[in-house]
């Protein structure tokens, strides 16, 4: 699926993590291996829009021109809990420079619309350029809960093109509604379903990612 900025990894690896996250026979420890493992890898996807910098290290054995991140850049994890806190053992292990910045909403389940109760994301942000903001939830559904995350930062200055949303299994109308809100965001997943059920599941997703998660 080619879509403004929308990237669909798939490698042996993820299809593997995506079969045990699916397989309603999977119990919760090995969903959550599967899990991490797969948010992994969409996350070294994901940094790829990070900036570098030339750098001088010395070796052992000499010195040595390089690149690395700009460390002079903020990154910001915002998983939407609950189940986006899923990507943050992997997050932080990846970029341990990083702000883990929680983002509370559970989904109404008559409306599907999100209902805020936590709000982590920060106040004024001098150089909002210098901002790179992954907001995680494995579940990209309906989109509203993403949206409402996305507009946190967006209107703090933060350009749509330094925010990366990082979802395991998204339907296409939540790509869809993402997108027609802030098309310049990037968007990395693993799998692009079929469609949303009437109780707003992903088909044929995983059921409940949170309840699959955390054994609930
Ligand atoms: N959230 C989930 O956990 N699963 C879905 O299928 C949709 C939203």
């Amino acid at each position: 699926m080619e879509l403004n900025n929308l990237r669909v990894i798939s490698n042996p690896i993820v299809n593997q993590s995506l079969c045990v996250i699916r397989n309603k026979e999977t119990d919760t420890q090995g969903v959550r291996l599967a899990a991490r493992k797969l948010t992994r890898i969409l996350l070294y996807e994901a940094t790829k829009n990070l900036p570098l910098k030339d750098i001088e290290i010395e070796t052992p054995v000499a010195k040595f021109k390089t690149e690395t991140i700009n460390p002079d850049i903020t990154i910001i994890i915002s998983p939407i809990l609950r189940a986006g806190l899923i990507f943050t053992d992997e997050a932080v292990d990846i970029l341990p420079q990083a702000t883990i910045r929680h983002i509370g909403m559970y989904r109404d389940e008559k409306t599907l619309k999100p209902v805020w109760y936590y709000n982590k994301v920060p106040m004024p942000v001098d150089k909002p350029e210098n901002y790179y903001v992954y907001i995680t939830d494995p579940m990209l559904a309906t989109g509203n809960s993403l949206i409402e995350a996305i507009r946190l930062y967006v209107e703090k200055g933060i350009p749509e093109t330094n925010i990366c949303c990082v979802c395991m299994i998204a339907a296409p109308v939540g790509i869809e509604a993402v997108f027609n809100k802030f098309p310049a965001i990037s968007l990395i997943v693993a799998a692009v379903d079929e469609c949303l059920n009437s109780k707003g599941y992903i088909v044929p997703g995983m059921g409940d990612a949170g309840d699959r998660i955390f054994n609930t």
